[in-house]
């Protein structure tokens, strides 16, 4: 097992960041230190680590920079001098990757094209160091039937899914050319605490909240696998203690719903928490114009993450979404404060 004292999370302020920095700092095996690099951007925020910053503070530490700044970034990294970065930090939201491109080039291509050269550079000769780098099943494209491989070509559809695929393939370069300590992992739609009101679960919750109207894209058919965030960072772990260098695992949740359906499911679990008629919740869905060049379904195996590393998800969709439904109900003031 790969044993290590700083861990430098990039993005941590974000949805899995900082569901990733509470799970290793709940684990009974890691005592080491925690950095969390984030540029605060619209999608980051420090309320969801509140608890965290206050329970370890001893061994938590912020530092809001930008990884597109690469002057910033590297007098960070000689600071802290982490022996593993799990990379996050990416603009995120397809929509916007679609009216304002740039920022994802600048973050996602920009941005990890910092991190490896500076890292190249201060690794040189240093052993037990890695770079695990977060991606997308988007990378892969959509498909009608079957699943995506981690051999699979890449085949990323909009500016969002092209920026994580470029930024996949410097790693897979770096790895290749320089011999770069890294691995990558591509996982599913992630659901749960913490995430904010511009992706789909927690803005149909905030809505209904608001009895505000339920937008769907099309007729609702497109097709995604949901994995609650704590199997994605329970993956993460698993990756990040036991993989070989240059390896690539897809994590997925092996749990496909159309969005009407899961909007559905999710009016019904609302309803069924707080005593009302599903039926008060249903009538607020509205279909509406279709997202430009909307992927119909990603799907991706992920055999060779349970088979190599034995890893294993312990949430069903039925159990998540109840305890997701739950902790937003429970936390209105964060979902309101960053929404
Ligand atoms: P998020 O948008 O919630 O969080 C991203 C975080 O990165 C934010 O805190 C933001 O402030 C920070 N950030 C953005 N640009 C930055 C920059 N230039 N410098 C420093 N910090 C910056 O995203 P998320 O949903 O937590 O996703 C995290 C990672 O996981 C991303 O790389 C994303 O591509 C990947 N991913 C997400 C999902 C999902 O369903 N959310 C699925 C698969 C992969």
């Amino acid at each position: 097992m790969r044993d290590f004292s700083t861990l430098l999370v990039t993005g941590g302020a974000g949805f899995i960041g900082s569901n990733f920095i509470r799970y290793v700092f709940d684990l009974d095996d890691f005592k080491g230190r925690i950095v969390n690099l984030d540029a605060l951007t619209y999608a980051g925020n420090l309320f969801s680590l509140e608890d965290v910053a206050e329970k370890y503070f001893q061994n938590y530490r912020f530092e809001k920079i930008d990884i597109a700044d690469r002057f910033s970034l590297e007098s960070c990294l000689k600071k802290h001098e982490p022996d593993v970065v799990v990379h996050f930090a990416a603009q995120s939201h397809v929509d916007r990757s679609i009216y304002s491109p740039d920022a994802f080039v600048k973050s996602n291509v920009l941005g990890t094209f910092n991190l490896l050269e500076i890292l190249k550079t201060i690794w040189k000769n240093k052993k037990g160091v890695l770079f695990h780098h977060v991606s997308t099943d988007e990378v892969y494209g959509s498909l009608d039937k079957g699943f995506f491989f981690e051999a699979s070509p890449y085949a990323p559809t909009n500016p969002y899914s092209a920026s994580k695929a470029a930024s996949d393939h410097l790693v897979k370069s770096y790895i290749h050319t320089y011999n770069f300590p890294a691995t990558l992992s591509k996982s599913s739609n992630n659901y749960g605490p913490y995430q904010i009101p511009e992706k789909l679960i927690p803005l149909m919750i905030k809505n209904m909240l608001e009895k505000k109207e339920l937008p769907i894209y099309g007729t609702g058919d497109n097709i995604r696998d949901w994995l609650h965030v704590y199997d994605h960072c329970s993956a993460i772990w698993e990756i990040i203690t036991k993989a070989k260098i240059g390896k690539t695992y897809n994590i997925a949740g092996e749990n496909e719903w159309t969005n009407i359906d899961l909007v559905t499911h999710l009016c019904k679990t609302m309803a069924n928490k707080q005593k009302k008629d599903p039926q008060v919740y249903l009538d607020l869905i509205r279909f509406v114009k279709d997202r430009p060049g909307h992927d119909k379904r990603y799907a991706i195996n992920c055999d060779k993450i349970k088979e190599e590393l034995g890893w294993r998800k312990c949430y069903s969709f039925e159990a998540g979404i109840k305890e997701t439904v739950d902790w937003y109900l429970e936390n209105k003031d964060w979902l309101f404060k960053v929404g």
